[in-house]
């Protein structure tokens, strides 16, 4: 069994090879890079309509080349399901990747497959983790949720009131001028500075991060060092992410957490997270940085398991959801697991 995986809810336009027996990955990704601001719709449809196209060939024709080193009749599909992000993501961007998808699963008559991407985003971790009932911190560009599955659901335990972790550093690097992405740029910038002072804004299990951006542009605009202020909102924001991963983890009585998304690749997130669930005693895995960050890898690994269990889309009824929670997705291939 092969699975093609298609990508593209915002920035990265990306398509990837699931082979099931072998449990190994290949992924294409081309990613849009604003010339000036932070990811602008049109310009990133733009960039999807030129440039999912040519990942999706890319690995069509590895596909083919894989079924023929197996001996499968070149005439049969090279893939067996063709899995796409479904949503949430930037609409424009979404209806591409849709597009695409139904065009390959009408060319090879295989199982289309609607994957929402944040449920890629946690899967992915529990994927390679092995865990039976994680906790799942996604740290991503556009949300920032903490989860965990029960009775046939990702339930969402906390989550931010206002905007994005990864894109609420973004807006801040955008203030002191610096080009999109700038969470590496916040994180390389930290190594060298001076913890400061930002409001800690914890609710309950939510977390909000628009008052610490304002705070923050407003120390660099007073003259702080922009590596004072890198450093305050590292501190601040992943103690935030911490705290509220570490209630999770001991109102559910789980011991173990997965991270997801692309703030994930942060080496202090992920050394506060290791510290906080050594003391508890509990497991931490955190995926490769390929898996972090948006791929079509994740889309392409839940979408094999959800094409196992029959969970797949008429073309006509396969329409993008901008705004797919996590919590709206029947979690069909899980059956029988631990709750
Ligand atoms: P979502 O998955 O919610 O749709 P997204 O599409 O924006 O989000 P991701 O790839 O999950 O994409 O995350 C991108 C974000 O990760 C960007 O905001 C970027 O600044 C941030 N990021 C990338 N590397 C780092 C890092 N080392 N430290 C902190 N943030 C980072």
């Amino acid at each position: 069994q092969r699975v093609l995986g298609i990508e593209g809810t915002a920035w990265a336009a990306s398509a990837a090879v699931y082979e099931v027996e072998s449990d190994e990955v290949s992924i294409e990704s081309d990613p849009y890079q604003p010339e000036s601001g932070g990811i602008h719709p049109r310009e990133a449809a733009e960039h999807m309509s030129e440039a999912v196209p040519s990942v999706v060939e890319t690995m069509l024709e590895a596909a083919g080349e894989r079924a023929a080193e197996e001996g499968r009749d070149p005439e049969d599909a090279p893939i067996d399901a063709v899995a796409f992000s479904r949503g949430p993501g930037l609409g424009p961007c979404l209806r591409i990747v849709g597009t695409a998808a139904r065009a390959v699963a009408q060319r090879f008559d295989v199982p289309l497959v609607g994957v929402n991407h944040m449920v890629a985003h946690l899967e992915i971790g529990r994927h390679y983790s092995g865990f039976d009932a994680p906790v799942c911190l996604n740290a991503s560009g556009a949300n920032a949720h903490v989860l965990a599955y029960r009775n046939g659901r990702y339930r969402v335990l906390g989550e931010t009131m206002d905007t994005g972790v990864g894109n609420a550093l973004d807006k801040f690097t955008r203030h002191v001028g610096w080009s999109h992405p700038g969470g590496p740029k916040v994180e390389n910038h930290a190594k060298s500075g001076e913890y400061v002072d930002l409001p800690y804004v914890v609710k309950g299990m939510d977390f909000s991060f628009s008052g610490i951006m304002s705070a923050a542009k407003e120390e660099y605009d007073s003259g702080t060092p922009v590596e004072d202020v890198c450093r305050g909102l590292e501190e601040t924001v992943f103690a935030m992410l911490t705290e509220v991963s570490e209630r999770a983890l001991s109102l559910t009585g789980r011991e173990a957490l997965v991270l997801g998304g692309g703030v994930g690749q942060n080496e202090r997130l992920q050394g506060m997270l290791r510290e906080m669930c050594a003391q508890r005693g509990a497991d931490l895995h955190v995926p490769e940085d390929r898996f972090l960050r948006d791929n079509a890898g994740m889309i392409a690994v839940l979408g094999a398991k959800m094409a196992a269990g029959g969970d797949t889309l008429a073309i006509e009824e396969s329409a993008i959801d901008a705004d797919f929670r996590p919590d709206e997705v029947p979690v069909t291939w899980r059956a029988g697991e631990p709750e």
